[in-house]
């Protein structure tokens, strides 16, 4: 029999109650360059506007010593290992054990699981028995080594290695900090602070769960890292990607931080604080208001029903997603699942996991999209091929089909899970039409190995397809077919229609969602859909921009999923608009030149109605 897991439980929304306004900062003393009001721009990771004192925490390294052992202390070392990995599992569910229900991330479970790599017990063994190296040295340099292993490229395409990479060095910093007896990484706060550091892993923020911090502010991190994901979830704002802060702020400073324009204001000025208060207030009125609304219909002005969905990529993000207001899951990214671990996941393993997020949302859908694995997307229980374009190399269904027997795994895996809700299976990067017969035949199959052990699953299993290459754009009619549906992947289709990396910061501002030849890939799509009576969607980062949100409603696509924190503020924007003048100004978008001449178009025709849902929605209009 199954084991049946727990039931993910709603807790009620929140909207955090705003902070007493902070009181103006001592005047600067004078004289004192350091003390000078500087404004340094950053990244907004999460919205909102906070003003309190700095609480710089540094580096954030165990310190050990190096010392060579005798042989006789060797098994006595090891033991000294076993105990620390206990004492570090420990501290982390301590961590996780803050969070109400089953709120705790994902992600804590996936660092115990870390902790007992076999890889770096290896490693750690042979520096003990063969380098004599004592127990704290034995683990730094295991984990120098394993870390050398999640060394990101020479070009900017590997943000989400450097992400991993940070899981591993936080992981490898609780081992030796339980050997050292050195205290965790984030302190205890007495009283309402900000914090400063070079890096947040999720364990660190999570553990700022009922602890008074006002806001984060980091020195690496982008949009779409850990410390900026975790802070939207906790409703605190945060602004990440700021160079050389840890230097450029002490303890006890007085700052600012504009997690909507993504800037910090250290050494503030009357002014400044008086603005932030009043910034901050209007934005907790602003999200209050929308979350209050969440319960309205997805309508536009004209009554036309337009589905809004979630994506999500862990199991506990299912229950923010209803929380938002979510009609259902319209992607589920199952890649992480596969990363961070060094053994496949089981096919029971996977089930728990898929029938969990299933139940959670019953009876709305959930898409599960099987691994998208490759490019950026690094998961270290693949053996993956060196390549010089990874982007264009061995990724997502590519990937799968080379090796079936993993990829059959997860299909049984996500059929199982089809007899506790509405289950729809997508694929990822499909190219070519061979592949989606290839995945249906293997479908079939796994359906037909589920029945054959007796197992209940759903009579039929829609499977659909990303269309995020351009090639499956341009045969969507073909496609149409055969899929069952469609979810453009507009990240990936910008990126390969483009020819512009996702993860290049420097080639970012290019790479626009409002590009003509996007939009037309687009049209092209949901025509096809249209015309062969199938379901279209899209899930790229583009759903959640209110203005292309528009452009899209223009051009026929009336689903859209997207990072849960967005619904709301996507649900209001159509609400304020009619299919009629979406489609005007989409067909006139699609004879503009260039993305320039879109994104003004737009913001021409909707922008006022906007304004409050654009960046720096909390000024005054
Ligand atoms: C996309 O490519 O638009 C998409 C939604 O998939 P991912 O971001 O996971 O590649
Ligand atoms: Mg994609």
């Amino acid at each position: 029999m199954p084991k049946t897991p727990p039931p993910i439980k709603t807790p009620p929304p929140s909207i955090k109650t705003p902070a007493a306004p902070m009181s103006v900062p001592p005047p600067p003393s004078s004289g004192d360059a350091s003390f000078e009001r500087r404004v340094v721009k950053g990244i907004a990771g999460s919205p909102g506007v906070a003003v309190g004192t700095a609480l710089v925490i540094g580096e954030m390294r165990a310190t050990y010593t190096r010392r060579h052992i005798h042989t006789v202390e060797m098994d006595r070392e090891l033991a000294r290992v076993r105990a620390g990995v206990d004492g570090a599992k420990k501290s982390l569910r301590e961590v996780a054990a803050r969070f109400s229900n089953d709120q705790a991330p994902a992600i804590l479970d996936a660092y115990v699981l870390m902790l007992d790599d076999p890889l770096l017990h290896d490693r750690i063994t042979k520096k003990i028995r063969i380098e004599k190296k004592g127990a704290e040295w034995a683990v730094a340099s295991a984990c120098e080594e394993i870390l050398r292993l999640f060394t990101p490229g020479k070009n900017e395409r590997d943000s989400y290695i450097s992400e991993r990479r940070h899981d591993v060095e936080f992981v490898c910093d609780r081992l030796l900090r339980a050997l050292t007896g050195e205290s965790t990484v984030v302190p205890r706060l007495d009283r309402p602070m900000i914090l400063i550091a070079r890096d947040l892993s999720p364990a660190d923020t999570a553990s700022m769960v009922r602890e008074p911090a006002l806001a984060f502010v980091t020195e690496v991190g982008t949009r779409t890292s850990h410390t900026s994901i975790m802070a939207r979830a906790l409703e605190i704002p945060a602004v990440v990607g700021v160079a050389d802060v840890l230097n450029s702020v002490r303890t006890g400073d007085t700052i600012i931080v504009d997690g909507l324009r993504g800037e910090i204001t250290v050494h503030p000025e009357e002014t400044d604080v008086a603005n932030a208060n009043a910034r901050s207030a209007r934005y907790l009125a602003f999200a209050r208001g929308l979350l209050e609304a969440r319960e309205e219909p997805s309508i536009t002005a004209c009554g036309s029903p337009v589905t809004l969905r979630a994506n999500v990529e862990l199991p506990a993000e299912a229950v923010l997603a209803l929380d938002h207001g979510a009609q259902g899951i319209g992607l589920y990214r199952t890649e992480f699942l596969y990363i961070d671990r060094s053994t496949m996941p089981t096919e029971d393993e996977q089930y728990e996991i898929y029938r969990n997020v299933v139940e959670a949302v019953s009876p709305h859908p959930v898409t599960l999209r099987t691994f998208d694995i490759g490019g950026d997307k690094f998961a270290s229980t693949f053996q993956l091929p060196e390549e010089m374009n990874p982007a264009l190399g061995l990724r997502a269904v590519r990937l799968a089909l080379s090796q079936p027997e993993v990829f059959m795994t997860q299909l049984r895996a996500m059929v199982r899970a089809s007899a506790h809700g509405d289950v729809k299976i997508m694929v990822p990067m499909v190219a070519s039409i061979h592949e989606l017969r290839a995945v249906r035949r293997l479908l079939t199959r796994a359906i037909e190995e589920v029945r054959a052990r007796g197992l209940p699953c759903a009579s039929s299993i829609l499977l659909g397809m990303m269309v995020e290459v351009p090639a499956a754009a341009v045969m969507a009619d073909v496609f149409a077919r055969e899929a069952d549906f469609f979810s453009l992947g507009t990240n990936d289709l910008i990126q390969y229609a483009l020819a512009i990396d996702r993860g290049s910061r420097t080639l970012a501002p290019l790479a626009s969602p409002f590009d003509p030849s996007i939009l037309r890939l687009v049209q092209i799509v949901a025509r096809a859909a249209a015309s062969h009576a199938i379901p279209v969607s899209l899930c790229g980062a583009m759903a959640s921009d209110p203005l292309a949100a528009a452009l899209l409603l223009g051009l026929g696509v009336r689903d859209l999923s997207m990072e849960a924190a967005a619904i709301p503020e996507i649900k209001a924007a159509i609400r304020r608009i009619s299919i009629e003048e979406c489609t005007a100004v989409a067909d006139e978008a699609i004879a503009c030149d260039s993305a320039d001449a879109v994104e003004q178009l737009v913001a021409k025709h909707f922008a006022t109605r906007f304004y409050d849902l654009l960046a720096g929605s909390v000024d005054e209009a």
